[in-house]
């Protein structure tokens, strides 16, 4: 995709680096854009602990304590400086700068305020979250709903290159989209409404979940769709690859788990796909509310 240059004026970003050490791989299961936010679901419905139940979050940064290691890397980076500190930080920021700005557009036009989400860009390491704890590499790409953050470990690039079996570009913008699109399931309220709703009907709450990620697929594709006269040859094709590849289906196989769709929590390679592409080819904005009609 052939997006302008960053405009550190139109995004937020800062580095959540904690200095580099520990940052284990991740393992097949760990592809959880969504972990967190579906911890804090299931805190809300299941009444655990949600940095217990998904063992991805080590540590919960107590209030008013400053963080152990927190920025521990050295100074506090400039917006610049983080986002040119490698090429998929430059792509990130990029790509934010044009999520914002498509994102901002629509709300206006529908006469809704808009907010920005931060982006946090790490690398193999721990990220002290400002609103949902800490989270290691693991965790894969993440939002969370009560710092408005995306956060990003860009080290899961690499990764993902090898699952979706593409190295192109627009696999890694439908990550970050995706994320991007929890965020706006967050400023409508939609996330929250879910949330009550899950709570209401424990049996519904993995129904919803997928929904809520099919639609933040759909999000995605709606992105790039908007953007249409920027996509390049073969970058449809690369985010119908990377949307295949962590489908649930396909990652609970190559983890060598049977296939259990009752423990979908994104949706199957499929769907994911389907979504995306009803996305990219949406006329109007309601075209990804599709996910939560009939109940
Ligand atoms: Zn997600």
């Amino acid at each position: 995709m052939r997006l302008g240059p960053f405009d550190t004026s139109r995004i937020k970003v800062r580095s959540s680096n904690d200095g580099g050490g520990g940052g284990g791989g991740m393992g097949a299961g760990g592809i959880g854009c969504g972990t967190l936010v579906i911890a804090l679901i299931g805190a809300v419905v299941f009444g655990l602990d949600p940095m217990q139940t998904i063992g991805v979050v080590q540590q919960v940064q107590q209030q008013g304590a400053p963080a152990q290691g927190s920025s521990a890397g050295g100074p506090e980076l400039s917006e610049e400086e983080v986002c040119t500190q490698n090429a998929y930080a430059t792509e990130a920021c990029n790509a934010l700068t044009s999520l914002n700005d498509t994102w901002e557009a629509s709300f206006e036009r529908a006469g809704v305020p808009f907010e920005q989400p931060g982006l946090n860009l790490f690398r193999s390491g721990v990220v002290n979250t400002q609103g949902c704890g800490s989270a290691t590499s693991a965790a894969g790409p993440f939002y969370c709903p009560a710092d408005k953050g995306i956060y990003i470990d860009t080290s899961f690039y690499d990764q993902l290159a090898q699952m979706a079996g593409t190295g192109g570009d627009f696999a890694r913008l439908y990550v970050i989209a995706h994320e991007y699109g929890h965020h706006i399931q967050n400023i409508t309220g939609l996330a929250r409404q879910v949330r009550a709703a899950q709570a209401r009907n424990p049996g519904a709450a993995n129904r919803l979940q997928v929904a809520m990620e099919l639609q933040a697929d759909c999000y995605a594709g709606m992105w790039a769709g908007k953007n249409r006269q920027l996509i390049e040859p073969g970058d449809l094709e690369e985010g119908l690859k990377a949307a295949s590849a962590i489908g649930d289906d396909t990652l609970q196989a190559k983890s060598g788990q049977g296939v259990n769709p009752e423990s979908f929590t994104h949706g199957t390679s499929r769907q994911r796909m389907e979504a995306l592409r009803l996305g990219l080819e949406a006329r109007d904005g309601g075209a990804c509310d599709v996910f939560f009609e009939g109940g």
